[in-house]
């Protein structure tokens, strides 16, 4: 079968008067007005368990949204049991069916639930709508339909065979069940990893983020209405420890989808170790982890062009992306051009609560990550290899507020130039115009991460140069660009050392995780 030709979903404008406009501001206010209940989903049952905790919006945190209902462990242990009953027709269903069914998705996320997922986005996860629109309606439809195109080309490599022996590949889905845990920070990420795996033919125990339960359940409820049959994705909200615990300890346990950070990541693969001589078959691991994400500008960089990727790179989505640029190394001279039009830019970033569509920056995610990065700067504030250029001020009274903060260091190993923040705070070093190749070097051996990187110039000689010292300091290598903004179709998505497994979201390598392909060779002599 020939299947649809996936294009990218275009980004609605969502400017005033817009009947989009509208209709996410109506949704928006709707859903702040309704306390929303978020079950568990079972087998296709959403179970209340009666054990809840609330949900807020990250700039208005005394408002309550809602509760969501927490699993035990014996709904683990159901969980799990209903996937593996649901998998015996799940993996023997034609592929063609199960692309039909995430297309529909993607198509009632295009239509009916775009207001809707995009205003759960905006109100749970703070972000502003253009945000809200490319991650929950345009990154997920376009994870959806991109994989059903990858999928049916993966199907399609077959070995050579002859008129004596017919060589063919099963595309088999993994023996066993496949766990998904995904992050508060894109609602594209938490539909892609259970949708991906079960696309595939696997079954599914997922566990969202406690903070984008929200928007977990309006994917839960596309999931339900495009098709997906009762048991084959189940989601479960909890104590994460025990979830992890009860999923890893499962003889089925196949296979991990997980982004997240680091530290959780290599806990699990090390249970997963813990345990290696209880399953039926390796477990894949799939993880994309955290990110210190690098720009260097060469002395024959346009500084116009430097300052917009900092400011894109830095500040769009809070920061809040694994990607974000947080480590800056710009050349001597260029530096004050660079440095005016940056604070130029930010000073017109206005910031406050998404339903004001003017804002550009909003509340970063929880009190945990306020305090933190209230901390670094605070830190900086009082360090003398440190200085801050911009921003600085942060309050929490009505919502998680942070300023977007330049930090400008004399020291390239300043602690905000190795250490994850995940907020709006960058921090930027200043290198002597002929110390570029040393520059390069420190760029390489600064950070454990290597997600993405960026380098600016002209000089074609230089871009060579970190195109090859930067060989494994990214997975995804921008010239002459923001190192943020990957795009389904385009720029397939991840990277290594304590970044991840590289298995890049939104590619056949990826869904290739999800398959263990069975050989059948027949012969007719
Ligand atoms: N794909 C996103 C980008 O390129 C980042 C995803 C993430 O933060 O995990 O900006």
């Amino acid at each position: 079968f020939e299947v649809p030709v996936a294009i990218n979903e275009p980004v609605k404008s969502y400017a005033p008067g817009s009947p989009e406009r509208e209709e996410v501001l109506n949704s928006y206010k709707e859903l702040y007005n309704s306390k929303i209940n978020v079950p568990i989903y079972i087998n296709g049952e959403k179970i209340e368990t009666g054990n809840t905790k609330p949900m807020s919006p990250p700039h208005d945190h005394q408002h309550i949204l809602g509760e969501y209902h927490l699993a035990e462990k014996s709904h683990i242990d159901s969980a799990i049991s209903t996937a593996l009953e649901a998998r015996k027709k799940w993996s023997k269903m034609p592929w063609e069916h199960r692309a039909a069914i995430f297309l529909k998705a993607a198509e009632l996320i295009q239509g009916p639930y775009r207001s809707k997922i995009n205003a759960a986005t905006m109100l749970a996860q703070s972000k502003n709508i253009f945000q809200a629109e490319i991650d929950a309606a345009c990154e997920l439809i376009d994870f959806l339909r991109f994989n059903v195109q990858y999928m049916s080309e993966i199907y399609a490599e077959q070995p050579e065979s002859s008129s004596a022996a017919w060589n063919r590949v099963e595309y088999r889905p993994l023996e066993g069940f496949v766990y998904a845990i995904t992050p508060f920070n894109f609602t594209a990420i938490a539909g892609n990893l259970p949708a991906s795996a079960a696309l595939m033919g696997n079954v599914v125990v997922w566990k969202p983020s406690d903070s984008q339960v929200y928007s977990a359940k309006v994917i839960m409820d596309v999931f339900e209405e495009a098709g997906v049959p009762a048991g084959v994705i189940n989601m479960v909200m909890g104590d994460p420890v025990m979830i992890t615990d009860t999923v890893l300890a499962n003889p089925d346990f196949a296979g991990i989808h997980f982004t997240g950070s680091t530290h959780v990541f290599k806990d699990i693969w090390a249970k997963i170790g813990a345990n290696i001589h209880n399953y039926k078959t390796y477990p894949r691991i799939v993880g994309e982890t955290g990110g210190k994400d690098f720009i260097v500008a060469h002395h024959t960089a346009n500084p116009q062009q430097v300052s917009t990727a900092i400011a894109r790179g830095a500040f769009e989505f809070q920061g809040q992306k694994c990607s974000a640029a947080s480590r800056i190394y710009v050349a001597k001279s260029i530096w004050p051009e660079v440095k005016d039009s940056l604070l130029a830019d930010i000073k017109s970033f206005k910031m406050g609560s998404p339903e004001d569509m003017s804002n550009f920056i909003t509340a970063v995610i929880h009190e945990a990550s306020f305090d933190k990065l209230a901390k670094y700067i605070d830190q900086a504030k009082s360090d003398e290899n440190a200085e801050i250029i911009a921003g600085g001020n942060y309050d929490k009274t009505k919502g998680y507020f942070v300023e977007p903060t330049v930090i400008l260091t004399t020291d390239p190993k300043y602690t905000t130039m190795e250490t994850e923040l995940f907020g709006p705070v960058v921090t930027i070093y200043v290198y002597e115009d002929e110390k570029w190749s040393e520059t390069l070097k420190l760029v390489d051996g600064t950070s454990e991460y290597a997600l993405t990187g960026a380098v600016l110039a002209t000089d074609r000689y230089a871009i060579t140069e970190a195109t090859d010292v930067l060989q494994n300091a990214a997975g995804n290598f921008y010239i002459n660009d923001k190192c943020t903004g990957a795009v389904v179709g385009q720029q397939p998505f991840g990277g290594a050392r304590a970044s991840g497994t590289n298995d890049k979201a939104g590619s056949a390598l990826n869904l290739l995780r999800w398959a263990s392909p069975r050989l059948i060779k027949e012969t007719f002599v």
